[in-house]
């Protein structure tokens, strides 16, 4: 069961089609159509997770790439004008969700990151899912 149904495919590539909220809409039709439920956009918790899986007690966020500077080619770019205002503003948001991420892993919640470049291959963003999703929500807390 390692490749997408047409039906899961067919939703990512419907999902990529909007705009600003594709690279969401696309984790959650992949979720959706894997047979997992969600809450959206909570906001009683730090960072208001795009979805909320509450009863696996996991957090999805998915991050445009340029907004909070991705690791990758669209994260890495500088803005030619502005540009201290624009690295100013992604330093912010990458620092705090450095911060929510770390108070939510702290409540005991699981959190994976989506970023939208992974978004363009549903194949290995579904593999993504379904190991964070079915994986053992218990963790130890050796980290830190
Ligand atoms: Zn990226």
């Amino acid at each position: 069961m390692d490749t997408l149904t047409a039906e899961q495919r067919r939703a990512c590539m419907r999902a990529v089609g909007d705009k600003d909220t594709a690279p969401e809409m696309c984790v959650r039709r992949l979720a959706h159509a894997m047979g997992f439920r969600y809450g959206l956009h909570a906001k009683n918790l730090p960072g208001k997770p795009d979805l909320v899986f509450v009863s696996r007690r996991k957090i999805i966020f998915v991050h445009g790439c340029f907004w909070h500077k991705h690791n990758c080619g669209h994260g890495s770019i500088s803005p030619v004008t502005n540009t201290d205002y624009w690295s100013g503003k992604r330093e912010r948001n990458a620092q705090r969700d450095k911060e929510n991420i770390k108070a939510l892993r702290k409540d005991g919640w699981k959190v994976l990151v989506v970023w939208e470049c992974s978004t363009r291959n549903p194949e290995s963003l579904r593999r993504k899912l379904e190991r964070f999703l079915r994986g053992a929500s218990v963790q130890g807390n050796k980290s830190n």
